[in-house]
């Protein structure tokens, strides 16, 4: 089984592809993680200001990704295609590594949801535990039940970075899953409820193919 995740900021596709791999052993593909890996200042430069790297280098990573043989009996890619331009190279790239079924999953969230769970995620830097002041509020407001540290705000956990990414998701990314709607297996699940409640929807489509 091949899967991609498109999805909204915060929808938690990170989160459910580490369960998944955990579960299937499918290696987790992460666009950003394959990019950061790239030793060229000029691609550190672009994903730090958060421009656009060039499709012919996520072409080249891919491919060369893809062909590793851990990816014979099927793979996750989270965060890719993100916007129409890079169709082709998913269709050429990503659809024919295996003959294994590509099924594309796509998390909705609505943007209320995920407003809260960035604004409100809080980490601890000492043990690196999550908490979130409206979904998973930790005992005592500020400090790490687990390690008694204080939990601190990342800078990108902000309402206006949020939006940004919500808005650029609408323009740039729904288009695509308009565009595979018809023309590949797209899912739709749920992804405003917690990450096990998810990932049993996810197993119950994966368990419908006998792959
Ligand atoms: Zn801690």
């Amino acid at each position: 089984m091949n899967i991609t995740f498109i999805s909204a900021p915060a929808a938690g596709k990170g989160l459910i592809s580490s369960m998944l791999n955990e579960k299937y052993g499918f290696p987790h593909i992460s666009i950003g993680d394959l990019l950061r890996s790239v030793d060229d200042e000029k691609v550190k430069k672009q994903l730090q200001n958060g421009e656009f790297v060039d499709n012919n280098l996520i072409a080249l990573l891919l491919r060369d990704r893809l062909s590793s043989d851990d990816c014979n009996e099927g793979f996750i890619i989270d965060g890719f295609p993100r916007n129409m331009s890079q169709i082709s190279i998913y269709e050429d790239v990503c659809l024919h590594v295996n003959d294994k079924e590509n099924i594309i999953i796509v998390l909705d969230i609505p943007r209320s949801v995920g407003e809260k769970r960035v604004t409100g995620r809080r980490v601890c830097l000492k043990c690196g535990y999550v908490f979130n002041e409206y979904f998973d509020k930790p005992k005592v407001s500020g400090v790490c039940d687990h390690c008694g540290n204080e939990l601190v705000q990342r800078p990108d956990d902000n309402l206006e970075t949020y939006e940004k990414r919500y808005d650029t998701y609408l323009k740039e990314t729904k288009p695509v899953i308009d565009y595979f709607e018809s023309k590949v297996n797209v899912y739709h699940v749920d992804g405003s409820k917690s990450g096990e409640e998810t990932f049993k929807k996810i197993e119950k489509i994966i368990g419908g193919y006998n792959d």
